[in-house]
């Protein structure tokens, strides 16, 4: 087991572990035990995972002799509105869940999301604790405090910053994952090595079968590396107003994707056609080099993560939603490009000629 401190400003937030480990689910149960002996516990989870793990978890805790609670919504994303929190809400009200009891989300990101939404405000705040089961979750949304649910308008447009007391990450759960989840997580840990470190990069392209198998020590070290990753931006830049933006590398352009297909491309996918876009302009108009453009290409392929934008999603649909973006300035999109793998920096923008140029190369 490995434990991580997220150190942020004590002004306003408390600062808390990540653990992680792998098969340590019945360990997870004694460490809330430690500090939360007393609490009446809510563990909220989807339909799926209550299935697959939650009810598992509740009988163990309830084994240690903790009062605890299951409560469940329908999996998917179309659950993680204002109508399916208001419900769970009214259970955690009927449960006679107060400021002295523990939220505990297990999940991936919906689940996460929405919990640590309740959390934040459910009688002014109680306290919560992630405890991810997606390989998207666990490198990415449960680290570093944002929550929120979608409106008709747009997805995490209600939200709020608020930290959990803990994260407790067991690569074990991820045994149970169907494979484009997986994928998912794996564009995002793509993405680490691409804007912080060309060693971690360098590891992924080495260990690229073992991941794909799912191996636990590759999964374990790799998932380790992208929660420091994380942690260390979010240590600086907890509310996301400077040099966390970086961690959006790839996802300007995916978004866009995502947004134009309707949410039938998954999040990992549109930002792994994302990430080759701003390689490739990067390549074209930057410093970056053929051959490492050319790595980041392959990385992405070799997980059959897709290369090429789908022939029913149009480049003007894409620029359109480009442009309605808020990170555009002086009629430029401003984009996280880079200069080498491991080094991202800011410009001021990139032209839309450039832009429509790229995607139009992306068609298989
Ligand atoms: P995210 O990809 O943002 O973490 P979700 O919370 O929507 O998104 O999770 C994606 C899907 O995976 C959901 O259908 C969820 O129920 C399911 N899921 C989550 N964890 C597991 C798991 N460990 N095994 C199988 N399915 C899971
Ligand atoms: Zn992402």
């Amino acid at each position: 087991m490995k434990k991580i401190k997220v150190h942020l400003d004590k002004k306003v937030q408390t600062s808390y572990d990540i653990v992680i480990g792998s098969g340590i689910r019945d360990r997870i149960g004694l460490m809330i035990m430690k500090d939360f002996q007393k609490a009446r516990c809510v563990v909220i989870t989807d339909s799926n995972v209550s299935t697959l793990h939650g009810r598992a978890f509740l009988e163990e805790m309830k084994a240690l002799g903790l009062s605890v609670e299951l409560v469940e919504f329908p999996a998917g994303e179309q659950s993680k509105n204002m109508a399916t929190m208001l419900s769970v809400i009214k259970k955690l009200f009927d449960l006679g869940v107060d400021r002295n009891s523990l939220l505990i989300a297990l999940g991936g990101g919906v689940v996460g999301d929405m919990t640590g939404f309740m959390a934040s405000i459910y009688m002014r705040s109680v306290p919560y604790i992630q405890i991810p089961t997606t390989l998207l979750a666990q490198v990415d949304s449960s680290i570093g405090g944002k929550t929120a649910v979608d409106l008709p308008d747009g997805k995490n447009l209600l939200g709020t910053f608020y930290q959990p007391k803990a994260v407790f990450i067991d690569t074990a759960f991820l045994e149970t994952l169907p494979d484009q989840e997986y994928k998912n997580g794996v564009a995002e840990i793509i993405k680490y090595g691409i804007i912080d470190s060309a060693e971690f990069f360098d590891a992924q392209e080495a260990g690229a079968e073992a991941l794909k198998k799912r191996d636990p020590a590759q999964l374990l070290r790799l998932v380790e590396q992208s929660c420091r990753i994380k942690k260390g931006f979010v240590e600086i830049d907890e509310k996301d107003t400077g040099i966390r933006h970086v961690l959006n590398f790839g996802h300007t352009i995916g978004h866009a994707i995502e947004a134009e297909s309707d949410f039938r491309v998954p999040h990992g996918y549109a930002v792994a056609l994302g990430m080759i876009a701003i390689s490739r302009i990067c390549e074209k108009k930057y410093d970056l080099s053929k051959s490492e453009r050319e790595r980041i290409e392959r990385l992405i392929a070799a997980f059959d993560l897709p290369t090429s934008i789908p022939a029913d999603i149009s480049t003007e649909g894409i620029m359109l939603r480009l442009q309605g973006d808020k990170k555009k300035k002086d009629g430029k999109v401003q984009f996280v490009l880079i200069k080498n793998i491991g080094k991202p920096f800011w410009n001021g923008g990139v032209d839309r000629e450039l832009l429509v140029k790229t995607l139009e190369g992306m068609r298989s």
